[in-house]
């Protein structure tokens, strides 16, 4: 049997988004290969590992069925249950949002939701790099494969998506984080840091259970363009922070790209579907982008398996993620412009306006709602 007849989707990255994308299309018929270049899933993390839960995504994404694996995580996976996010304003003033959620550990999550892909008839190959995606072909490593469907979740990866005429890295965040131990942090609650911390972005510290944080931050290279590590210590040093990691250690550094400038404008190019980070799937306000690919994920692998078995086009995929999320990634890329202007470029009236919308409204723009005007 040669590859053509044997795999009729290929998925290529086994990230969230590939992962579930795989399992959909399995569980809906059709003979699907996972290809990943780690050898180890999930290992670098590079993330901050954490997500609302369930319940309060269906009250962000209203119009979106969200995936089991989204209700039902395994108590190992989680690291720490969040209960409130709270928002600091460039001169300091706190704001805090409820917001349930969990930080996870993101490297047991990623082998779980594969591991849920491979039970579902998915085959998964590991360290199998992908060099290019032409012609409706896949070339990994001196092999070929001629799918039906080829589902790309290779996250920002130019090489992949720049051949395609996609390019995310037009706005793009660069991340940086370290994991710390023996910091001073409350466990349930998220901090988001705004303002010259982190120009574009924002810094963040995200507990992991006991005496455990990922610290990070991020930037966009037209706001900053000096070395963004050393920014990273100056936060860590920061009067607002020195209480909270003055004996802390650092475990572990990482870094990683968002893209952060709203869905590409073509998810579906001929035979190829785009999802995840890959497609810009990401919430542009916050950097977020774990559930949005799971939910991307699942439609991606549904209209995939669909399409192989009954024929259906490829571009309901488009249809129907836009139809699900699209609101709220409008509404995300929206309010991130306008922060863009009154937080990095007015900064002083950041803080008179945020003083004066307050809580609610600084939450429903973290929620992706629409915040105008
Ligand atoms: C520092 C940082 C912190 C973040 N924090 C959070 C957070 O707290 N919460 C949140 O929701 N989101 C967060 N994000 C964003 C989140 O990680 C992404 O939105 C999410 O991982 C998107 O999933 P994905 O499957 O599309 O892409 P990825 O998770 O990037 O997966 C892509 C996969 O494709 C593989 N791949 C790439 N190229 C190839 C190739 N050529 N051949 C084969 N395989 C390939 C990669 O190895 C990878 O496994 C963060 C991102 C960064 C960088």
């Amino acid at each position: 049997m040669n590859s053509k007849q044997e795999f009729e989707v290929v998925v290529i990255g086994g990230g969230p988004a590939g992962a579930i994308a795989g399992r959909y299309a399995a569980l809906r018929g059709a003979r699907v290969l996972l290809l990943e270049q780690k050898k180890k899933i999930g290992i670098p993390i590079r993330c901050g590992e954490f997500f609302p839960t369930a319940e309060e995504l269906e009250k962000i994404f209203v119009r979106s069925q969200l995936v089991p694996e989204l209700y039902h995580i395994r108590d190992d996976l989680i690291a720490q249950r969040i209960e409130i996010v709270r928002v600091y304003s460039p001169k300091g003033s706190s704001f805090d949002m409820p917001l349930k959620g969990h930080s996870v550990y993101r490297d047991r999550f990623e082998q779980h939701l594969l591991e849920e892909a491979a039970k579902a008839g998915v085959t998964i190959q590991m360290d199998s790099r992908v060099d290019k995606v032409q012609n409706g072909a896949v070339y990994a490593k001196g092999r070929i494969f001629r799918p039906q469907v080829i589902i790309l979740a290779c996250g920002p990866n130019r090489n992949l998506l720049n051949p395609l005429g996609i390019s995310v890295q037009k706005d793009i965040a660069i991340c940086v984080q370290y994991l710390m131990e023996n910091v001073k942090i409350e466990p349930r609650v998220v901090e988001m840091y705004y303002g010259n911390v982190s120009p574009g972005g924002y810094a963040w510290v995200i507990p992991k259970g006991g005496d455990r944080a990922n610290i990070g931050l991020g930037i966009r290279r037209r706001f900053y363009d000096q070395n963004i590590l050393k920014l990273l210590d100056e936060f860590i040093q920061s009067p607002s922070m020195i209480n909270k990691t003055a004996c802390g250690r650092k475990i572990s550094t990482i870094a990683g790209l968002v893209p952060v400038n709203g869905p590409v404008r073509k998810t579906v190019i001929g035979n190829i579907i785009l999802v995840g980070d890959a497609a810009g799937h990401v919430m542009a306000t916050n950097g977020g982008g774990i559930p949005t690919a799971m939910i991307c994920g699942r439609i991606a692998g549904e209209v995939s398996a669909d399409h192989v078995r009954q024929d259906r086009p490829l571009e309901d995929y488009e249809k129907q993620w836009k139809r699900e999320c699209g609101r709220e990634f409008a509404n995300a890329l929206h309010t991130r412009k306008r922060a863009d202007f009154v937080i990095y470029r007015l900064g002083w009236a950041a803080e008179i306006l945020m003083r004066l919308v307050g809580p609610r409204v600084i939450s429903r723009a973290l929620k992706c709602a629409f915040v105008g005007p």
